[in-house]
């Protein structure tokens, strides 16, 4: 109930059932409203009372439900609906490239970390910079160009060694990274790999790979002050994915060594 500050006097902390009186079948209230309410203070009122009329209270504590879920508990998921219900546009001329993202088997802290890249959040240095922090622009791997996810991500120098030296088997895949003007240009336009089940599979996870080892590795960097090698990079990211193929049946029959060994071969 909008139990508005000033208007109700001294019940202003009662319940909703202790204001209401059953009278010949039909509530009466009893709000001792301390002054003339506005206006839209009476529409407020009526629709309430109107709603509250024939409900018999049992004089349990009053508490808020939410009447979009069937447990009374608030999800974004159902106050998202009930902005669709009422043709509200969340976020007018965007869509989501929900595949790209939730549909994909990544684990779920990928995911949740393409999102914040996908939605521009991801704390790269020129998003602190216009958030207000100070900090040295200049791109923590090259230190040529101010980092930004398109730069650090996809055409800085270091990333696009280890995307050539990872994707020579299909060069397919370093062009559509050269010609990339977003991440996500760049992952919805990544090609088909091999139908090898193996070979298809490690290729598909390349970008998400390449870009998650990237950024661990720039954080190991700027936090941890450790050094890193273009080689090393690649072979970290062999082994993320290796682990990310840990719940699939197709690498059961697989070693990592030959993942390492052979990677040209199984993508080719
Ligand atoms: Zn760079």
């Amino acid at each position: 109930m909008a139990m508005k500050k000033g208007l109700y006097g001294d019940n202003r902390n009662a319940t909703i059932a202790q204001l209401c009186h059953r009278v010949e079948e039909e509530n009466q209230w009893n709000l001792q409203i301390r002054r003339t309410p506005f206006d839209w203070e009476v529409d407020e009122l009526n629709a309430l009372q109107a709603c509250l009329n024939g409900v018999i209270f049992d004089g349990d504590p009053d508490r808020w439900r939410w009447t979009r879920t069937s447990n009374g508990a608030f999800s974004v998921r159902s106050m998202y609906q009930k902005l669709e219900d009422d043709g509200i546009q969340v976020n007018p001329g965007f869509t989501f490239p929900m595949k790209l993202v939730w549909k994909t088997q990544l684990p779920t802290n990928i995911q949740l970390f393409f999102w914040s890249l996908l939605l521009g959040r991801t704390l790269t240095k020129d998003i602190l910079n216009r958030k207000g922090q100070t900090v040295d622009p200049l791109c923590t791997m090259c230190g040529l160009i101010n980092e930004g996810s398109t730069h650090l991500f996809l055409h800085c120098p270091v990333a696009l060694k280890a995307w050539n030296i990872t994707t020579q088997a299909r060069s397919n895949g370093y062009i559509v990274i050269l010609r990339s003007m977003s991440i996500a240009e760049a992952l919805e336009d990544w090609p088909k790999g091999t139908n090898q089940a193996l070979g298809g599979m490690v290729w598909s996870l390349i970008p998400y790979a390449l870009m998650w080892t990237l950024w661990c590795t720039r954080n190991d960097r700027i936090f941890g002050n450790k050094a890193f090698t273009i080689e090393g990079i690649c072979t970290r990211m062999k082994m993320v994915i290796w682990y990310w193929l840990g719940i699939r049946s197709e690498r059961r029959n697989y070693q990592f060594r030959e993942l390492l060994v052979h990677w040209d071969d199984i993508l080719s």
